[in-house]
């Protein structure tokens, strides 16, 4: 199947903004200082077509950091570097069924992170990326994730720094991720690297162009440009499709039916293939991590646009 007409999806999209616009349920982050000072009633609808046209709603322009959707789009760079079997072998495809920052998934399998989504295999696919040094290995992701949106990200150097001060459990991950021989850089350079990638800078409009790249095989619809090949982006969504909600993946997809990646700042991105992807932002989250108003509004898109991936008709 197809999208709707333009003028429907506009529609569909206004309605989707109006229908949770005065939605309050959920609870903003707070174990980043920075996250629980967020205006917990932005909220934002975009959605990008396959052949680049973007429609929006609400506050699709206001910045936010994209944190565990990075993961995502870091994961399809080690994918082109490397290849599908050395991340499968290395990260894992598996639900680890624990929350996104569990130190026990990782004692409970040998040191193997299990999945990319999650910030131990986040933090081993992130020390894969290619790069002579920690620097050189952020510049890479930088300008991957930007060119994923199709305009230079940056650092939100306020939110970078309030993580680095409460990092304490990513770093014991990296370390245990290193006790196990598990990583091959040193673990501290590793987490100032992951915690840069989490603290890049989006808004809804760019989750959306994202998206709908690894909708469009690896195609960057806006600009036109190849990021990354049509087996990466498959992959990709792929892993998004089990993991990519945290331990409610199972849930996403029989509700939703469409692969998605959600950040603690309130950002999630579901993607369509072939078809294109929604980007959505509201900072109250569920308990697992999940922006509420975001998931609700991504629900009513996939049914009202016609998404889920399961639907025969
Ligand atoms: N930077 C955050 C962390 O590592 C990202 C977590 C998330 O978005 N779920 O804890």
């Amino acid at each position: 199947g197809t999208l709707p007409a333009p003028e429907r999806i506009e529609r569909i999209v206004a309605a989707a903004h109006s229908r949770y616009r005065t939605d309050q349920d959920g609870a903003v982050a707070d174990y980043i200082p920075v996250l629980a000072a967020a205006d917990p009633d932005l909220f934002a609808v975009a959605v990008t077509e396959i052949d680049g046209d973007v429609h929006e709603a609400g506050d699709a322009g206001a910045g936010f950091t994209i944190q565990s959707i990075s993961k995502a789009f870091v994961f399809a760079l080690a994918c082109e570097a490397h290849g599908h079997p050395a991340l499968r072998e290395r990260v894992g495809v598996d639900n680890t069924g624990l929350p996104f920052n569990s130190v026990i998934a990782v004692e409970l399998n040998d040191g193997h992170p299990r999945n990319p989504m999650v910030n131990a295999g986040a933090l081993a696919t992130t020390a894969l990326i290619p790069g002579a040094t920690p620097a050189e290995q952020w510049e890479r992701v930088r300008t991957g994730l930007s060119r994923f949106a199709g305009r230079g990200l940056e650092l939100d150097g306020g939110a970078y720094h309030s993580e680095m001060l409460t990092n304490q459990r990513n770093s014991a991950i990296a370390r245990l991720l290193e006790s196990y021989g598990r990583i091959d850089v040193d673990p501290g350079a590793l987490v100032d690297v992951y915690t840069r990638q989490c603290s890049l800078r989006v808004t809804a409009h760019d989750l959306a162009i994202m998206g709908a790249t690894l909708a469009d095989g690896g195609v960057n619809p806006v600009t036109g440009e190849r990021v990354v090949s049509a087996q990466t982006a498959r992959d990709t969504l792929a892993v998004l499709a089990s993991t990519g909600m945290y331990e409610r993946s199972g849930t996403w997809m029989f509700e939703v039916g469409v692969p998605a990646k959600s950040g603690v700042a309130g950002g999630i991105v579901a993607i369509a293939p072939g078809k294109g992807a929604i980007g959505t932002f509201s900072p109250r989250l569920d308990p697992a991590g999940n922006s509420v108003r975001g998931q609700r509004a991504t629900a009513y898109l996939s049914r009202a646009l016609g998404l889920n991936l399961f639907a025969s008709d």
